[in-house]
């Protein structure tokens, strides 16, 4: 078991990533240009510009991999888009950078103990690339790389072309040899082989970097061998979490726990066999660690153990960027009597880069609600969106957002196409927002049980 740990992608490949949906469906990304600036109706995003910058920023550092092992926190009132900016990091990152979102609550819910629920949401942030060589299947697209010291020409360098085509694979060494010398083609320049005649025809630099060329891209190379044969291998690139990794390699889970979604406890020995087992991965050049992203939601829900283990976690290598959200203002550090900013423990606070977030304006909100809609094939009259626009300043901007759907199900009750204020009047009567609720539990008390 110590020497065999095995990666488990084979398996991993097939496992369908959940897709978000419902509140957040329509947030694609953070809406930033190049330069990082927030632009102002953009990917699903609209206001909140400071601190959507502020994550962009973040998030260029977690790519150039400065910001492992730190915290950010993001401090604001309810419906601000604290959850919304953090998937929208999401997507920026790609499927390749690990992002695990968690609320703080599920840490006490699930069937284990709170820091091996912790441990494994840490390790789920914590991608693995790890470079494989296997054979060339009939048919696949592969990149043949030809190293120009081999082919007799004067200057070196590398040729790439991409092919479907296995005996254009396998006939490709002598031919280009022979037509390389010939036609003086120079380093980073793409050639095309015509199969009958074997002919090699350059295509130029500018070819390289066409649409066309990229589509045809896989991440597989050939390598040509001194005597001019070329090996019938590819390195396959793919990325795995250390979570999975573990789990494949648990005894008593086995990899199927992966789609139950019930991994158990795994034992802290397993897990040092599989860092040490990585860091040889990674001395011989056949895997890179990827540090990703851990959003803890609600973070104000955890307890003192659960801080005290997050701030140890952060200090080791292995560590994603941990972002946190919270909509507490001054609160009880769960598990102790002190209260403390947004019920985290100062030492904690004392390394969390803080962003907040501020309510919308109503310009904001009115967008908001405008995207809401078409992500939910829901047309409003123009006095219904002006009319939801002031409900979100009086009530919180979730509550508007969930009447959208309650009150297209009435619109349709009386067949109309569109949503009208007639509609959300009647869906404001159904279903109570958070300040009127309070108020109704206040006349009932007397005839509530509590
Ligand atoms: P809470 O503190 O209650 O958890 P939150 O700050 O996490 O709230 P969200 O859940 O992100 O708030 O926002 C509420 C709703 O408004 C969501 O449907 C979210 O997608 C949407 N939303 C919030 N901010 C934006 C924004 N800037 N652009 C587009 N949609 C937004």
């Amino acid at each position: 078991m110590a020497t065999q740990i095995s990666t488990g992608t084979a398996e991993l490949r097939d496992i369908a990533k959940m897709e978000r949906i419902g509140a957040h469906s329509h947030i694609r990304g953070l809406g930033l240009d190049d330069r990082l600036e927030p632009r102002a109706n953009s990917q699903g995003m609209v206001g909140q510009a400071k601190a959507r910058k502020a994550a962009g920023m973040a998030l260029k550092l977690v790519t150039e991999k400065h910001i492992s092992g730190r915290a950010m926190l993001f401090a604001g009132p309810p419906s601000t888009g604290k959850t919304a900016i953090a998937l929208g990091m999401a997507q920026t990152l790609g499927p390749d950078v690990p992002f695990t979102m968690i609320a703080a609550s599920e840490v006490f819910s699930l069937a284990m103990s709170k820091t091996e629920a912790l441990t494994q949401a840490f390790r789920r942030s914590i991608g693995v690339r790890i470079k494989e060589e296997t054979e060339i299947i009939e048919g696949e697209v592969v990149e043949i790389q030809i190293d120009r010291s081999l082919t007799g020409a004067t200057k070196t360098g590398k040729l790439t072309i991409k092919t479907t085509d296995m005996e254009t694979i396998y006939d490709l060494g002598t031919k280009m040899i022979d037509s390389l010398t010939k036609e003086k083609i120079l380093a980073g320049d793409v050639i095309s082989i015509d199969k009958a005649s074997g002919k090699v025809s350059k295509l130029g630099r500018s070819f390289a970097r066409s649409r066309d060329y990229d589509a045809m891209g896989a991440d597989t190379k050939f390598v040509q061998c001194p005597d001019g044969e070329i090996q019938k291998r590819k390195e396959v690139v793919h990325t795995v979490s250390l979570h999975e990794i573990d789990v494949i390699n648990s005894r008593t889970q086995g990899f199927l726990a992966l789609f139950a979604g019930d991994t158990g406890e795994i034992k802290p020995e397993l897990r040092n066999q599989i860092n040490t087992k990585v860091a040889e991965w990674r001395e011989e050049g056949k895997a890179e660690i990827i540090p990703g992203v851990l959003f803890i939601d609600e973070v104000h829900m955890l307890d003192i153990e659960c801080f005290s283990f997050l701030n140890r976690a952060l200090e080791n290598d292995l560590a994603p960027l941990v972002i946190m959200a919270s909509n507490r203002g001054m609160a009880r550090i769960r598990g102790t009597n002190f209260r403390s900013p947004h019920g985290l423990p100062v030492d904690l606070l004392d390394r969390v880069l803080i962003v907040s977030t501020k309510p919308y304006e109503e310009d904001d909100i009115k967008q908001i609600i405008q995207i809401r809609c078409e992500e939910e094939d829901v047309v409003l009259t123009p006095e219904a969106l002006s009319a939801l626009t002031v409900m979100a300043t009086q009530t919180t901007l979730r509550y508007a957002l969930n009447l959208i759907s309650c009150a297209q199900v009435l619109a349709r009750k009386r067949k109309a196409e569109k949503v009208d204020v007639e509609d959300l009047r009647r869906g404001y009567v159904y279903f109570m927002d958070e300040k009127r609720s309070v108020q109704w539990l206040k006349e009932q008390q007397g005839s509530l049980m509590f």
